[in-house]
């Protein structure tokens, strides 16, 4: 099965790896909701370093479109309420590129994370392969979530300390 895999940073990509040893993995990344610009080039070049190293394919939306991320995050910006959006976003983005490229389904790294909502992902994943007919491949791969973190540490890969978006980086640091 080819698969393309949206992915959030190489840590977590390293604990999906984990559900995914039968799966021909292509890695995607778009995040717009990773902040500052800097923060956001250091994982992406963090997870480029990360797919040298495995030989996984990497394609990168860099259209880093921070007016649609911030419309629909401040409209609630309460933590779990403005992650709902933030994860539609970027799942809608990987199955539109999946269904371009024809990849035989989609998942995200996200579901490797015990810090995010995981049921409301993998909803959202069910919801997105409806409207786009994409499959979803939903796994639960956050027992693999502390190795992912052992391998990028390995991988001598850069570990970020916060989410990504702005109110996340002012609620780790406040
Ligand atoms: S905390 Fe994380 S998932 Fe939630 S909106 Fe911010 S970047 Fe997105």
């Amino acid at each position: 099965m080819r698969i393309l895999v949206h992915t959030c940073c190489g840590p977590c990509l390293a604990g999906t790896l984990h559900t995914l040893k039968d799966k021909d993995v292509t890695a995607f990344f778009y995040n717009p909701n990773i902040h500052p610009w800097t923060e956001y080039k250091r994982r992406m070049e963090a997870l480029s370093t990360f797919c040298e190293q495995r030989s996984i394919p990497l394609t990168v939306d860099d259209s880093y479109d921070l007016d649609t991320f911030f419309a629909e995050a401040v409209k609630d910006s309460g933590y779990g309420k403005r992650c709902l959006p933030c994860y539609r976003l970027r799942l809608a983005c990987a199955a539109k590129e999946a269904k371009q490229k024809g990849f035989d389904a989609f998942t995200t790294t996200l579901l490797v994370s015990p810090y995010q909502l995981h049921d409301q992902i993998a909803n959202l994943g069910a919801e997105i392969s409806e409207e786009t007919g994409v499959p979803f491949h939903y796994v639960d791969a956050r027992p693999y979530f502390r190795q992912g973190q052992r391998d990028a540490k390995e991988a001598g890969l850069y570990m970020q300390k916060y989410c990504g978006c702005i109110y996340s980086e002012f609620e780790r640091y406040r």
